[in-house]
C-alpha cells in the first residue's frame, strides 16, 4: 500500500514519524476519513471544512498540504488503484523535542494519508440480511466530541471489552438521552417521524448524517433534529445507524432486544440508503 507522509508518496513500510511526535505522545492531532467512489471523491468539500473546522478548534495550523488535500488524494488514488477507496487523512500538532504538555517552539503539523479498499455496504448486495447487532453504553466520552480527534479510547474501549458479547456498534447515551454512534451518528423512525440526535449533544457532526437530513427533507421525509430517550429509541419501528464508511445500514438487535422486521420496501432506511 502507498501512502502520503509530509509531502511524500511511499510505501506504507518506508514511512517514518518519530516516536516524539504530539500523535503519540498526546493523542494530539485530529483526522478525516473520506470515501471515494468509482475514482470521484464523496462530498469532498464537507469533509474539508470539516477537517479545516477541527485544526481551527485545536489549534493546529492549516498547512498547504491541506490546502492542496484533494491532488494529494487523487495521487494516492491512482497508485493505490482500489475503484473505490477510503482516505484516511491523520494531522497531528508535530515532533516535540521533548515531551511536555506545553508547545514551546513553533512546530509543524504531521500529514500522514493512506487510503483501503472500501468494501462494498453489505446492504446493497443484500438488503434483506440481518441488521447489526448494536449495545447500549454510558457515554463516557470529553465534551468535544464534534472535535474529530485521532485520541479516541473513550470510543474503542467499549466496543474491546472483552467480558461482553461482540457486537458491531455500540450507542452512546448519556442521562437517557441517545447520543450517537462510537463510529456512527444514529436515526430512529418512530410514529411516523424520523428522529436523529441535534448536533447540539456533543456529538461528531457526520458528514453523511448532513447529507441524507438534506436528501431526506429534499425528499419530503419528516425528519427533526431531537432529543430521543432510550425508551423511545427501544420503542422504534427502526434503528439505522450513517458514516461514510458504513453509509446506512439498519440495526436489527439492541443488547437482547430485537426490533420487529419490516417489510423493505415499506422501510425508511432502505430508501435513505438510496440518497448516497
Ligand atoms: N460519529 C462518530 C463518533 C464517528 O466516528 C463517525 C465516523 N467518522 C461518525 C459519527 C459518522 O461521521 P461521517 O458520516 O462523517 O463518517
Amino acid at each position: 500500500m502507498w501512502v502520503y507522509l509530509n509531502g511524500q508518496i511511499l510505501k506504507e513500510n518506508e514511512a517514518r514519524i518519530s516516536p516524539l511526535d504530539r500523535g503519540f505522545t498526546f493523542g494530539d492531532g485530529v483526522y478525516e476519513v473520506i470515501p471515494c467512489y468509482d475514482n470521484q471523491l464523496f462530498l469532498f468539500d464537507e469533509h474539508l471544512k470539516r477537517l479545516k473546522a477541527s485544526l481551527e478548534l485545536t489549534f493546529i495550523p492549516l498547512t498547504d498540504e491541506i490546502k492542496n488535500l484533494d491532488k494529494i488524494l487523487l495521487e494516492l488514488q491512482k497508485k493505490n488503484k482500489f475503484l473505490n477507496q477510503s482516505f484516511y487523512i491523520q494531522v497531528t500538532r508535530g515532533v516535540d523535542e521533548v515531551r511536555a504538555h506545553a508547545v514551546e517552539k513553533k512546530m509543524h503539523p504531521t500529514v500522514f494519508v493512506t487510503s483501503q479498499e472500501l468494501q462494498k455496504n453489505p446492504y446493497r448486495i443484500d438488503p434483506n440480511q440481518e441488521g447489526i447487532k448494536v449495545r447500549l453504553e454510558e457515554d463516557i466520552r470529553w465534551h468535544r466530541c464534534d472535535i474529530k480527534t485521532i485520541a479516541l479510547l473513550g470510543n474503542t474501549l467499549p466496543i474491546n471489552d472483552p467480558n461482553k458479547p461482540k457486537v458491531d456498534e455500540i450507542i452512546f447515551h448519556k442521562d437517557g438521552i441517545i447520543n450517537e454512534g462510537s463510529k456512527s451518528n444514529v436515526f430512529i423512525f418512530h410514529k411516523g417521524k424520523v428522529l436523529t440526535p441535534s448536533l447540539d449533544q456533543n456529538i461528531l457532526p457526520g458528514i453523511t448524517r448532513g447529507h441524507i437530513i438534506k436528501e431526506m427533507r429534499n425528499n419530503d421525509i419528516d425528519v427533526h433534529e431531537t432529543e430521543i430517550s432510550i425508551e423511545q429509541f427501544l420503542a422504534a419501528e427502526e434503528v439505522w445507524i450513517t458514516s461514510s464508511t458504513k453509509e446506512v445500514q439498519p440495526v436489527s438487535k439492541i443488547n437482547e432486544y430485537t426490533l420487529p422486521s419490516k417489510n423493505l420496501e415499506d422501510s425508511i432506511w432502505y430508501k435513505v440508503l438510496k440518497f448516497i
